[in-house]
């Protein structure tokens, strides 16, 4: 990729597990880390560049300042900052909100013309946050969304049925979060319905499917308890919209978008839906023939952000 320049802002374990893979994959031409720590930043940006000798491509990386993403074609928010004792979600949230925003003021004033992408949590809501305080057009702002935990979807469904995880196309949608569901209406294996799978295997049924997405959308508080942080998949999922949008590639990803009426859900909400992304960010939000169940529950996660986003007064 040619003329391919990605700034990070916030280089913890997701800003640093995205860096990393896209080093190892060779995914852009130059790559800038910024964090309100800036020797953080400068020791990364160090190790990094030490293990170029052995990386797919040459590459630029450097710790530097928001002047940097004037001529960014990417820029990703990763900043993030975890709950103080005693404070509530709403306190958090608010927090985080205040961050996004001057983070993002900061990335604007550059004169930024690019993409933003947001993964600090709770994505939905910051990536709404983002949406705003940019004046960005929606197609050029995108939460990571539910990227994540459809990859982890992908990788249950593929255990189960036995098939490559890159055959399985399913997807969560909904909040990153405890709303989110698995739209198992469009769920396929290869080009079979997932239903049709199933009834060929006697071994397995719906109920272990429930099973799974109990699973997945409880991944992330397993994985804390064990390790303190989730970063390795994000990371991934992060290098993979970065290859959609500088390869021009069209592809279709469960990220956060702003809903503009394709479903039938809360409208001003930034929600994961399966999107069409490319050069320019999101060209669509691809409609799916949701059942009445799915549509429900999709609806109940639209008004759970709506309600986060009002307690924040956005
Ligand atoms: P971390 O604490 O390791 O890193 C956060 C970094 O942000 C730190 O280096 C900190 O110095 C920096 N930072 C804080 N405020 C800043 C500011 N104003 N400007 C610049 N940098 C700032 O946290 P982490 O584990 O890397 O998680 C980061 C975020 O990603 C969290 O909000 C977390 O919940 C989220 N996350 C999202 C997903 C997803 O699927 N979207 C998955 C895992 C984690």
């Amino acid at each position: 990729m040619q003329n391919s320049k990605v700034v990070i802002v916030g280089t913890g374990f997701v800003g640093m597990s995205y860096a990393y893979a896209l080093v190892n994959q060779g995914t852009v031409e130059k790559l800038v880390l910024i964090d309100i720590d800036k020797e953080k930043a400068i020791g990364e940006a160090m190790d990094l560049n030490h293990g170029l000798a052995f990386a797919p491509r040459k590459m630029n990386i450097k710790a530097g300042s928001y002047s940097d993403c004037k001529d960014a074609g990417l820029v990703v928010i990763t900043a993030g900052v975890n709950q103080k004792d005693g404070e509530t979600r709403t306190h958090l949230l608010s927090r985080n909100a205040g961050i996004v925003k001057s983070i993002v003021k900061d990335i604007m004033n550059s004169g930024f013309n690019g993409i933003l992408l947001v993964a600090s949590n709770p994505v939905d809501v910051l990536a709404y946050v983002a949406w705003k305080e940019s004046g960005l057009d929606k197609s050029r702002v995108i939460g990571s969304g539910t990227i994540l935990d459809t990859a982890r979807l992908r990788y249950e469904i593929s255990n189960i049925v036995k098939i490559d995880t890159r055959n399985v196309h399913a997807y969560i949608l909904g909040e990153h979060g405890d709303s989110e569901f698995v739209c198992w209406s469009s769920a396929n294996i290869g080009a079979k319905s997932i239903n049709d799978v199933l009834n060929d295997m006697d071994e397995i049924s719906f109920n272990d499917l429930d099973k799974i997405y109990v699973k997945v959308r409880d991944a992330a508080y397993e994985i804390i308890k064990r390790k303190k942080a989730t970063y390795w998949g994000v990371g991934m999922s992060l290098v993979r919209i970065t290859k959609a949008i500088f390869n021009n590639e069209n592809s279709i990803m469960p990220v956060s978008v702003l809903n503009t009426g394709e479903y039938n859900c809360e409208k001003d909400v930034y929600i994961g839906l399966p999107a069409v992304i490319n050069r320019k960010g999101v060209h669509h939000i691809v409609k799916l023939p949701l059942n009445a169940d799915e549509t429900n529950k999709l609806k109940n996660s639209a008004t759970i952000l709506r309600n986060n986003l009002d307690s924040i007064k956005y």
